[in-house]
């Protein structure tokens, strides 16, 4: 479903991506780990299109999104972002945050949109905050609400971007179990989280990376209780005593 084919990224003359080979199949959940500054944001950037790589390809199905040309619309409408800082509108309530997009880039009708966002806003457990602003809700319900937004957009893939980095314990359990959910739904994934209950729980496969290039791949328990290579294992204990 996701298939990146010897992909680098430089900002200037600094190397950020290396050579990096991943398939990712249909409902599979990745979990992306690795050293702050080692590509994790620009990795998933790239996977959307956020930003360019310099060499390489990357494929979501048959479509090449890496070619000239590519409608960056259309595979940022199938391929949906949740950052760290939920990035709502601050000056639009909780539903015209989610109807935006789907009625100004989607063109669906009105109706269709508002009965979407009731349903996704259940889903995610704020139904009740429909018609209140961004400041007006707590870190884990303004990034549940960030999620339904992106859901919005039906999209076949969610990218998580330490989705919970800023939340307190229970917020963060709330979001965790509102991402728990979706891969019960399954949908495809690939999450940026030191969480790794979490990412032991519903990962299929860990990423590991550091300065740019992935050190070790595979099952969370392998990863987690017996890398392969001591620079996995030294990171793995540096996030175990935080
Ligand atoms: P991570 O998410 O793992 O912390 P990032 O992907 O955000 O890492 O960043 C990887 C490296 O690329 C860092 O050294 C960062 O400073 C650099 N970087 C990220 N975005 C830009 C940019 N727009 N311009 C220049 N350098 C960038
Ligand atoms: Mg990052």
């Amino acid at each position: 479903m996701i298939r990146l084919e010897n992909v680098s990224k430089y900002y200037k003359n600094l190397c950020v991506l290396k050579d990096i080979n991943v398939n990712i199949e249909k409902g599979n959940i990745i979990s992306l780990i690795g050293p702050s500054g080692c590509g994790k944001s620009t990795f998933l950037k790239c996977i959307n299109g956020l930003t360019s790589v310099t060499e390489g390809k990357i494929y979501i199905d048959d479509l090449e999104i890496t070619a000239k040309g590519v409608d960056l619309n259309k595979i940022r409408s199938e391929v949906g972002i949740v950052f760290q800082q939920f990035n709502l509108f601050p000056h639009l309530t909780v539903r015209e945050n989610i109807n935006l997009a789907p009625v100004k880039v989607k063109k669906m009708p009105k109706n269709d949109v508002e009965m979407q966002t009731m349903y996704l806003l259940e889903k995610v457990g704020v139904l009740d905050k429909i018609d209140k602003y961004p400041d007006q809700l707590s870190g884990g319900q303004a990034q549940r609400v960030a999620i339904a937004r992106s859901l919005a957009m039906q999209p076949k893939i969610m990218l998580f971007d330490e989705p919970t980095s800023a939340l307190d314990p229970q917020m963060t359990l709330e979001v965790l179990d509102t991402i728990k959910d979706l891969a019960k739904e399954g949908m495809t994934m690939v999450v940026v989280t030191h969480e790794m209950g979490f990412a032991k729980e519903i990962a299929d496969k860990v990423i590991f990376l550091s300065r740019g290039k992935i050190i070790e791949e595979g099952e969370p328990s392998k990863i987690f209780d017996n890398p392969e290579k001591k620079i996995t294992e030294d990171f793995i204990n540096s996030v175990l005593k935080h």
